[in-house]
């Protein structure tokens, strides 16, 4: 395992972070806490030293399986980020009540890594206004805190204004190959590096949408290449190969990418993939973004919806049915996932073009824009039914919606 160090701190940490939001499911549902457990030990006694999770993740569950994953001596070894959702705070109390629900739940004195979660514009104006910087710095002084950092999904001036707004520890945000010019991009990382700010990367293969299942052209890009190695090889030594990355998260769940991820993170130096090898990646990129029909990187951020739509689903099943216009199956699957025959109805047509979700995504799409050409192009005859799904769907959803935000800490009012 490679290490690299905090700027501010000389901490030093693992170049592989273990991302806590992916755990692995049991068939039947539900977080296979075992095996979660017996993944994150593994990591950590192979040189892991960073787990990233927040309140969010699983509603609320992943703090809950980390605490026990961090018993009988793991937790010394390990820096644990966590987060403040900062659409659960009404004021500055909430803030110390979610924080001090959050080390009781962890079974902890203090988080190392302390994140304001996911800000853009509007989320740090509010935060901000309702003092959150002095929240930080009480929490630091009074040891519940190492470090104070913020994730990030906004654009690059709002990026460049929190970096400015306080005396950040490290920041977190998304970048990988296809991402170098979006939100922070790589202007915020040569920014924030040049602040002495630590740097943590998230979706370094676009929430797995790089790896698995390629286009047949991708596909040629990558087997044709001098050097062999998986996608999500390429993607993580990319992003690593940036000097100023500090830890890529990687959401695992998946015994054998556990493996590959710690063997990359034992040779990735920082400048170390060739001029070569850096125009494969180029000539990758190029080819995706001609082929992807809608740039969603699955992030979540804009569900639940209130029709009940599937939004990162539906555009997921959409890009399949274009990437691989050889298989059929990505119709299928959408029929049978979004339509109500394998689960909950969730299909695009359900849109009431409310707009709520589109304010809050990171990549800015107009989601009920291209729900509607979802709609058109994946469901045929589905409208016909409609009307009676989005009754029942919209109760059921206010139900979801509840949960979701208010599952891991109930503040009382
Ligand atoms: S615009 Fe459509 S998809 Fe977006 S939240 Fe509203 S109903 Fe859901
Ligand atoms: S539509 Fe936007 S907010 Fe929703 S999952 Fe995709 S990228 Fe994330």
């Amino acid at each position: 395992m490679l290490y690299r160090k905090v700027p501010k701190t000389g901490d030093e940490l693992s170049i592989l972070g273990f991302g806590y939001m992916r755990l692995p499911q049991k068939k039947r549902g539900g977080i296979d806490e075992e095996r979660a457990i017996r993944q994150l030990r593994y990591a950590i006694d192979n040189g892991v030293n960073y787990v990233d999770t927040a309140p969010a993740y699983h509603l609320g569950k992943s703090e809950k399986v980390l605490a026990r994953a961090l018993a009988d001596g793991y937790r010394d070894k390990v820096r644990i980020a966590t987060k403040l959702p900062p659409w659960s705070v009404r004021s500055k109390p909430d803030m110390d009540y979610i924080l001090d629900s959050q080390l009781s739940t962890l079974g902890t004195s203090h988080i190392d890594y302390y994140l304001l979660h996911g800000l853009g514009n509007l989320s740090w104006e509010k935060v901000k206004n309702l003092g959150v910087r002095e929240f930080l710095d009480k929490a630091k002084n009074d040891g519940r805190i190492i470090n104070a950092g913020f994730s990030f999904h906004g654009d690059i001036a709002t990026f460049k204004a929190i970096v400015d707004s306080y005396d950040w520890d490290f920041c977190q945000i998304q970048f990988n190959y296809l991402d170098e010019h979006e939100q922070a991009g790589i202007e915020g990382l040569a920014y924030a590096a040049g602040k002495g700010i630590a740097i943590m990367i998230m979706e370094p293969i676009r929430g797995g949408s790089l790896a698995g299942l390629l286009p047949d052209e991708i596909k040629k890009i990558w087997d044709d290449a001098p050097v062999k190695r998986s996608p999500a090889e390429w993607a993580l030594r990319w992003v690593w190969n940036h000097p100023d990355v500090t830890v890529v998260l990687s959401g695992m769940n998946d015994e054998r990418h556990i493996d590959e991820n710690l063997r990359v993170a034992g040779e990735a130096l920082p400048n170390s993939l060739s001029l070569p090898e850096l125009a494969i990646i180029a000539r990758v990129r190029d080819t995706y973004q001609r082929l992807m029909k809608v740039g969603c990187t699955g992030c979540g951020y804009c569900m639940p919806c209130p029709a009940g739509v599937d939004i990162p689903g539906c555009f997921s099943l959409y890009n399949a049915h274009h990437l691989f216009p050889h298989d059929r199956s990505a119709k299928f699957q959408y029929i049978g996932r979004h339509g109500g025959l394998l689960s909950d109805i969730s299909y695009a047509g359900l849109c009431r073009q409310c707009g709520r979700c589109e304010k809050i995504c990171p990549q800015h799409l107009p989601i009920p824009e291209r729900l509607n050409e979802v709609s058109k192009e994946m469901e045929g005859g589905m409208n016909l039914i409609v009307p009676v799904l989005k009754t029942g769907l919209w109760c059921m959803d206010k139900i979801g919606q509840i949960g979701r935000i208010f599952s891991s800490y109930k503040i009382p009012r």
